[in-house]
């Protein structure tokens, strides 16, 4: 008798637990038809070092979502009406089936499997031409510095999240000719020394103009050896542009910049072969293909 009774109410409270979670995914409309967010998502398939897009369109109120155990960070476009998030696939991803869910007040919750593929970066020589050994660099040095010095320097920046958004809109180029000569994500190697490349290296002849990709604060102007001339613009809640082996500044830390305002001039400061632009998107200390990165921001929605 006593174990029924447990029996009993264990089931009742089963149903009433499961009725208080369950119930607020099913916000129906006056013909009970669940009410569904206005919801775009700009890709369903990703490989590593990708970006995803997503946009919820007429919501008044402040809305959440994940994607698989990733918070997404939503902020206003620039009508002021929908709402965006970026969300990065970092190169250590774990391949596999990811679950997009978005919380929107009032409405059932909007669901999305997202599949992350594995991508293989090919890997090729790190050079090192004879004008640059003659003012000292070398496979050792260019690598070691990168690590121990200018690599912590950067991260120190880019580990800062800043808890506003600088952007209501999509980025831009950063030269007005895109021409890329030198994939994101490359394995540079000299026997056992080996450097990833982060970014993308954009043609770019001395004294190309450079601008801002979207708007933000300038937070590092500073000459490194290996990375040269360097400016990095902050565009809030953790998403970062940098440009590096710049011949000329045009502004300084601190300052508020424009998307489309000049960073500077191209130029092949630093370790670096021939005249181009490296343009680099970290989010949240993790680096994008900054390509890729605009792309999805661009995406039509
Ligand atoms: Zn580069």
């Amino acid at each position: 008798m006593i174990k029924t009774l447990n029996r009993k109410y264990f089931l009742a409270l089963t149903f009433i637990v499961a009725g208080i979670i369950i119930f607020p995914c099913f916000v129906a409309n006056a013909d009970n038809q669940p009410i569904i967010p206005d919801a775009f998502v700009s890709s369903e398939r990703l490989s590593q070092g990708d970006t995803l897009l997503i946009v919820v369109k007429n919501e008044p109120n402040q809305i959440s979502g994940n994607l698989g155990l990733v918070p997404l960070i939503f902020f206003r476009d620039e009508t002021g009406k929908d709402w965006i998030a970026i969300t990065g696939i970092t190169l250590s991803k774990t391949p596999g089936m990811y679950n997009l869910f978005i919380n929107v007040p009032g409405k059932s919750v909007f669901n999305k499997n997202i599949i992350i593929l594995k991508k293989d970066f090919p890997i090729t020589q790190l050079l090192v031409t004879q004008k640059l050994v003659q003012i000292g660099y070398t496979a050792k040095n260019v690598v070691n510095n990168v690590i121990n010095n200018e690599n912590k320097i950067l991260l120190k920046v880019l580990n800062v999240i800043t808890p506003i958004s600088y952007i209501n809109k999509s980025f831009i180029y950063p030269v007005t000719e895109i021409k890329d000569v030198g994939a994101f994500g490359n394995i540079r190697k000299s026997n056992t020394y080996e450097i990833r490349h982060l970014g993308v290296d954009l043609k770019a002849p001395v004294n190309t103009l450079v601008y801002a990709a979207n708007d933000g604060k300038v937070v590092l102007v500073e000459s490194m050896w290996d990375y040269g001339n360097t400016v990095i613009v902050d565009h809030g809640l953790g998403v970062y542009s940098l440009y590096l082996h710049l011949g000329y500044f045009n502004v300084k830390e601190g300052q508020i910049v424009k998307q489309g305002d000049l960073i500077g001039l191209s130029g092949n400061t630093g370790y670096s072969i021939t005249p181009h632009l490296h343009f680099s998107i970290s989010m949240r200390g993790a680096s994008l293909d900054p390509l890729k990165f605009i792309e999805a921001t661009q995406a039509d929605w």
